[in-house]
């Protein structure tokens, strides 16, 4: 039997890791690759379906279509993990590793914000249902609103409500609503100056109004209002929410969890366990959480073994860059790129909403969808 790799969670950072230990190993391996799932949806695609660009159905991607030498998908839900046996429990048994890797993601803690279930985008279902909604709305006041930070992709609830503003025009609607976005931070994309600049211009030629520096407390959904951090209140007829996130249970109950997420060493993604690494929304890194630093910590993770494996050297540190597309509506695309690590202080560049980007942004979904799910 050859070495056993268990990556737990099948999202962005367990599927890179999946193949590319595929491609360098092949079946040397034992790679087992746990997932409670039976398919993938890409994050963005949740606001396709929120605003009815595509049919749920056409957004997932399926774990059967895995076909890759030395890895065996198992539809399982983990209900422990044992970090110092390496050993996890599941629904369906018992799988121990001589390498274990904690690809989880963040969940929501709903229970946090009185009134958000329901009227999320964040999951699948939230943004299901929303979906069934806004064709409901048509005049009164919507509020995109954040409940609690760290939440995926930052960029995200700006593109919601830039994409709400489009949705209502093309309904000939738009004079008759009002929009407001409450998030957390100073500004949309604290590390980019520019790309925040360019989203508050956004705002602002669109009559969306910029409520920084607050979250979302409550929903007293018999009064109709948004209560926000300070006490004060937002009158709302639609609430489209991002929800508090957190680790998983099984993560805060395994014991690798500290303030929330697993700590690790943000230039090798190891935890305090020996053999154990956790990449991705489930650990804390020092870089925001999105599919783009998941999938490049996975890589660090996935040279880190092979080296390991096959003797070889040092292998080179995670370094926190990634890039982001942001969707400014109009059919155009925006692309922010940020690096976390090299200086002092995180930094950004941005690049100009266009109809090029917006096919870079198609290209960026394809070709994983193609790594991911093709033999
Ligand atoms: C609206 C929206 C837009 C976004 N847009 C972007 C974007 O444009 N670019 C970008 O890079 N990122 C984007 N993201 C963020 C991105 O989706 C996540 O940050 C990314 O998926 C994190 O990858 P991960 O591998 O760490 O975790 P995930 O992809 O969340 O994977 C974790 C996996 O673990 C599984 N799991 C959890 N618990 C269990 C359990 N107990 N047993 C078994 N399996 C379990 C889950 O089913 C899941 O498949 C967006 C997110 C949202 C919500």
């Amino acid at each position: 039997m050859g070495t056993r790799i268990l990556i737990l969670g099948a999202g962005f950072g367990g599927l890179e890791l999946a193949t590319t230990l595929s491609e360098a190993l092949g079946e040397d391996v034992d790679v087992r690759l746990i997932d409670k799932n039976d398919a993938f949806i890409f994050g963005y695609a949740k606001l396709d379906v929120l605003f009815g660009r595509t049919k749920p159905q056409a957004v997932r991607l399926r774990y059967r279509d895995i076909a890759k030498p030395g890895v065996q998908f198992v539809q399982q839900t983990v209900t422990a993990i044992d970090p110092q046996a390496r050993r996890v429990t599941t629904d369906g048994g018992e799988h121990e590793a001589d390498f274990l890797i904690v690809a989880l993601g963040a969940d929501y803690d709903l229970d946090a914000t009185p009134g958000i279930a329901g009227n999320e985008f964040y999951s699948v279902e939230g943004a299901e249902r929303l979906r069934e909604i806004l064709p409901t709305f048509s005049q009164g006041r919507a509020i995109v609103g954040v409940c609690g930070a760290p939440f995926k992709c930052p960029p995200a609830p700006s593109e919601a409500a830039l994409l709400l503003h489009d949705y209502l025009l093309e309904r000939g609607v738009r004079d008759d609503c009002q929009i407001s976005f409450v998030i957390p931070f100073e500004v949309p994309i604290p590390p980019s100056p520019e790309t925040s600049r360019a989203l508050i211009e956004a705002f602002a030629e669109r009559e969306i109004e910029f409520v920084p520096k607050h979250r979302v407390s409550a929903l007293d959904a018999a009064r109709s209002v948004a209560v926000l951090d300070d006490g004060s209140e937002l009158p709302y007829d639609l609430f489209l929410g991002v929800p508090k996130h957190r680790a998983p249970d099984v993560v805060l109950s395994s014991g690798m969890a500290e303030d929330g997420y697993v700590p690790v060493s943000s230039r090798t993604l190891e935890t305090k366990f020996p053999g154990v690494y956790a990449l991705g929304d489930v650990a804390t890194v020092g870089v925001p959480k999105a599919g783009v630093f998941s999938e490049r910590q996975a890589r660090v993770v996935a040279t880190a073994l092979i080296s390991k494996l096959q003797g070889g050297d040092e292998v080179d540190a995670y370094d926190g860059t990634g890039s982001c597309y942001i969707e400014f509506g109009a059919g155009r695309v925006g692309r922010v790129d940020v690096d976390f690590f090299s200086g002092p202080k995180p930094t950004g560049s941005f690049q100009e909403p266009s109809r090029e980007l917006v096919a870079e942004k198609l290209l960026f979904g394809s070709s994983r969808r193609a790594r991911w799910f093709s033999s």
